[in-house]
């Protein structure tokens, strides 16, 4: 557990303040229209403890766009559908390549390297469509059932990438054409598509995240959402392939399983103990958020909070 003499609220607040003259830092995704539109400057940041108590600074109750962040939710869900048959057409190692490369999977013959990358996310969405009847609506309740309250797409995201996600539809074409999905692209695509669409808030996501620090278990409700070392091993994907072509830095950093989307929202977990999201708009060039990655490098400086 946290050593009880941190003060975490003490420690959020002071994340905030040392940040705030840092606020507007990187640069928006403007690939997406629809992203390129929110302000650089805001910043959010929550975390919740395995015992349940949660804490929060800045705008943790704003919503935006979860956008990759969403990988996890599928993945998990897909596990939960396809146990370990899932790993049949998926690897598990980092790409050290941007999110939306082609490349790999040329020479890889379509086995996306991770599910993290978009190629290897797409690959999963094409899963929960060969194994549920309305994969959208049970993704939608699933991610609401983590976090105890209802989550919505947004629909104006979902349609700005669908118009403009020209990558994405080749990865997928790419993938098809070596019989790699199951499903027609355009059914695969409007899933992916809008699971990167959910909004979210920062408390809402920490909350959501809270079954990989609890051997699986939904702290909500007591449900077993994952088993114990399914959790364990998406932790570790989080933390070798979560962050893309920068997992090898994170981990140097941070030392933290995370997951990032290009809404600028990060999500980290210490294992068995606690979960924490923070969000700020502005990206690297990596396409992980600038300020949250300074965030979490403050925040593990200051509790000692590691895997190492
Ligand atoms: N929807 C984005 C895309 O497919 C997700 C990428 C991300 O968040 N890294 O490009």
């Amino acid at each position: 557990m946290p050593d009880t003499a941190i003060d975490l609220q003490a420690v959020l607040d002071d994340i905030v303040t040392e940040l705030r003259p840092r606020f507007g830092e990187g640069q928006v995704a403007t690939y997406i229209p629809a992203l390129a539109r929110v302000d650089a400057g805001h910043f959010g940041i929550a975390l919740r403890t395995r015992a349940g108590a949660e804490y929060r600074a800045g705008e943790a109750d704003r919503a935006f766009s979860i956008q990759s962040i969403s990988k996890v939710f599928s993945l998990a869900l897909a596990l939960r559908l396809h146990g370990s048959d899932l790993w049949a057409g998926i690897g598990r190692e980092p790409s050290g390549n941007p999110f939306n490369s082609l490349v790999q999977l040329e020479t890889e013959q379509g086995v996306p390297r991770n599910p993290f990358i978009n190629a290897g996310a797409i690959l999963v969405a094409d899963r929960l469509v060969s194994g549920c009847d309305d994969p959208r609506e049970t993704l939608r309740a699933f991610v609401s059932s983590l976090c105890g309250e209802t989550i919505a797409f947004d629909e104006e995201v979902a349609a700005s990438e669908a118009a403009t996600g020209f990558r994405n539809v080749a990865l997928a074409n790419f993938m098809k054409s070596f019989g790699r999905l199951e499903n027609p692209v355009d059914t695969v695509l409007d899933l992916y598509f809008h699971q990167c669409a959910l909004a979210m808030s920062c408390t809402q996501l920490a909350r959501a995240m809270a079954c990989l620090c609890a051997d699986g278990r939904n702290p909500l409700d007591g449900s077993q959402v994952l088993t114990d070392r399914q959790a364990r091993r998406i932790n570790a994907l989080m933390l070798t392939c979560g962050t893309y072509d920068a997992a090898g830095e994170f981990a140097f950093r941070i030392g933290l399983p995370c997951k990032s989307g290009v809404g600028g929202g990060i999500v980290a977990t210490v294992p068995d103990e606690l979960s924490l999201c923070v969000w700020s708009p502005g990206l690297d060039e990596t396409g992980n958020s600038a300020l949250g990655m300074a965030a979490l490098e403050a925040f593990v400086s200051r509790t000692g909070l590691s895997v190492f």
